[in-house]
């Protein structure tokens, strides 16, 4: 009786150790462990907006100290708000660029940062063959303002990396940024904007595709430039539209996604005008919540597509907001 005991367990030990035991262990060839990839999908993602695709394509990210570069705001509430987003003060930021496809044109809303930022950037041309569209067939490039993060993209080793696209951006940026003569008016941090604009809109210029517009301006069926000067003197947002859908596309309306929609009077070094660019966040903060409609924004987390709420105010506050993204969807591009 004992002995049967015995062997009984003896069998359960044999089984249970080829179970639990490594594959070498049995017998058999050692397994050479599998090399970690280390990288992200392709940056793409795609909806419908009416009849027009909208692909936001993403750049890469960029890492920026926030306690060093936002202002109006103290180091406590910029650490309450960092925390209770997980973050700290080193947040890596995406930066986002939006192809619309509406069945007639190819257009791209910013070129992200080409050679000109870190290794985490200049993705686009990658992206942009990962989601289909080669850049030779991009006919037309929007620019939201010219800086090194939304323009950079536009040149790669001196050539241009949209070759077949006509570049579009509000006439107040290039007097201003293509002129060193203002170089005297932008704080010490900014002045290296002037020679990145140079590199990356003169061969533009050069190639006669450079094409400017001032004031609200429909430049195409459905896509609307809305200038709002304050980041730079001629910051656009673009309106898109199609069958009673519409898509605001904002450029740099907000950095720091943690912060400026609960402070929308936080502001961020790299403002040209600081009070005009809280003045026009406020107000484009308002009417996004008010019309409910989708946004595109170039850095906050990709794809960057989603809409405003407002959040219950009381008496004298000031208005604050909260961003929802978009809620992942394949359905909805059928
Ligand atoms: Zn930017």
């Amino acid at each position: 009786m004992k002995l049967i005991t015995i062997g009984k367990t003896s069998a359960t030990l044999l089984l249970l150790g080829q179970l639990l035991s490594p594959a070498y262990a049995q017998g058999q060839p050692p397994v050479a462990p599998v090399p970690m990839q280390k990288t992200q999908a392709p940056g793409y993602y795609r909806m419908m907006l009416g009849q027009f695709e909208v692909t936001a394509v993403s750049d890469g990210t960029v890492t920026i100290a926030l306690d060093k570069l936002l202002n109006s705001i103290t180091p406590q509430a910029l650490r309450q708000r960092l925390a209770a987003n997980d973050l700290s003060t080193q947040v890596e930021t995406s930066i986002n660029t939006f192809l619309i496809n509406t069945g007639e044109h190819l257009i791209l809303v910013d070129t992200g940062s080409g050679p000109l930022f870190g290794s985490n950037g200049g993705r686009l041309l990658d992206n942009l063959r990962a989601a289909g569209y080669p850049p030779e067939q991009i006919d037309t490039v929007l620019l939201t303002h010219i800086h090194a993060d939304h323009s950079g993209g536009l040149v790669h080793n001196g050539k241009l990396a949209l070759p077949n696209a006509t570049v579009y951006v509000n006439q107040r940026d290039v007097d201003f940024w293509l002129n060193p003569a203002n170089m005297a008016s932008v704080r010490k941090s900014e002045k290296h904007t002037f020679a990145e604009s140079e590199s990356s809109l003169r061969p533009v210029i050069q190639a006669g595709r450079l094409k400017t517009f001032s004031g609200e301006t429909e430049l195409f069926p459905g896509v609307r430039a809305v200038p709002d000067p304050g980041h730079t003197p001629g910051h656009t947002l673009y309106m898109v539209e199609s069958a009673g859908q519409k898509l605001l596309l904002w450029g740099d309306t907000i950095h720091a996604e943690a912060v400026q929609f609960a402070r929308p009077q936080t502001t961020i070094n790299f403002d040209w005008n600081p009070a005009q660019a809280a003045k026009a966040r406020a107000s484009v903060l308002a009417d996004a919540a008010r019309g409910d409609y989708w946004i595109g924004a170039a850095h906050i987390a990709f794809p960057g597509l989603g809409h405003v709420k407002a959040l219950v105010e009381k008496p004298g506050q000031t208005p604050a907001y909260r961003w929802v993204p978009a809620n992942y969807s394949l359905a909805g591009l059928k």
